[in-house]
């Protein structure tokens, strides 16, 4: 049984003002951005979608996720219908998803206000809080932390939850390369270790070969799946002296219609 089943997922938008192209290529008011996606993910998975600017991957995962409806189609979750975002999904956003005026603490115990037991709910703030190497920074608020400080927070705060899946909305999005380059070797381990079965939107093509099980290619407006890979390379991965990796790149560029990569 796949853990998420996506079947002919559909979306379109009305635009107020101006006109864009519908699912048969014409003006109009109502604009098409997904047209009927399918794709099955399993148990513990880590799949990154990767398309073009404006194809629709954060639409898709907003819709997985249950933030917002498709137009025709259905999600299913361990075979039940989506109709609203579940307690037992975290979605970590693209811009900074920590509340301000909360501290690092505050924010982590903020999705474990269910758990009654204090010694439990603090044993688990201060085991994630150690996990991205947040220790010392329990007090500080999100102003008062880096970029990739602020990310690494939002991590703890999203797997303290434990959630049944997580999804990811280009969660690299803002951070300097070697942050980049740091968080996304946590996410991996992160990975390994929990197994949280993973939905990642990135426009880095990179990051999908170093991290993902499977990659998904999604095509232009109104988007299709144009490309599913299933990456059986061990890891740490290394693009470059990969020729499968490579290879597949390539292909991945030359889909999204770049012929020549440095
Ligand atoms: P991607 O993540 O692939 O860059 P998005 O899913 O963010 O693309 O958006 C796809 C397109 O959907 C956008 O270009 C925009 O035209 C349209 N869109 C997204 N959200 C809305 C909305 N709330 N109202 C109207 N149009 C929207």
């Amino acid at each position: 049984m796949s853990k998420i089943k996506i079947r002919g997922i559909c979306r379109d938008y009305v635009e107020r003002r101006g006109k864009g192209r519908d699912a048969s290529g014409e003006l109009s008011n109502k604009v098409s951005v997904l047209s009927g996606v399918d794709l099955d993910i399993e148990e513990g998975e880590m799949v990154c979608i990767l398309g073009p600017s404006g194809a629709g991957k954060s639409t898709l995962l907003r819709i997985v996720a249950g933030h917002d409806k498709a137009s025709a189609g259905s999600i299913l979750i361990n075979d039940v219908e989506v109709d609203g975002p579940s307690q037992d999904n975290i979605f970590v956003y693209q811009q900074n998803g920590l509340l301000p005026w909360y501290s690092v603490w505050e924010n982590v115990e903020l999705g474990l206000r269910l758990i009654e037991d204090e010694a439990e709910k603090n044993n688990r703030i201060h085991e994630y809080i150690d996990i991205v190497e947040l220790t010392g920074f329990e007090s500080h608020y999100p102003h008062q932390l880096s970029g990739g400080m602020q990310r690494r927070a939002e991590l703890a705060r999203a797997l303290a939850v434990n959630p049944d899946i997580l999804f990811m909305d280009e969660p690299f999005t803002g951070l300097d390369y070697l942050t980049h380059l740091k968080i996304r070797e946590e996410v991996i381990n992160m990975h390994s270790f929990y197994q949280k079965t993973t939905l990642m939107v990135t426009h880095f093509i990179d990051d999908a070969l170093i991290m993902a099980d499977r990659i998904v290619v999604l095509g232009e407006r109104p988007a299709k799946v144009m490309m599913v890979e299933k990456l059986d390379y061990p890891r740490p991965r290394n693009i470059d002296k990969d020729p499968g990796l490579s290879d597949l790149r390539d292909r991945i560029f030359l889909m999204l219609g770049v012929s020549y990569v440095a």
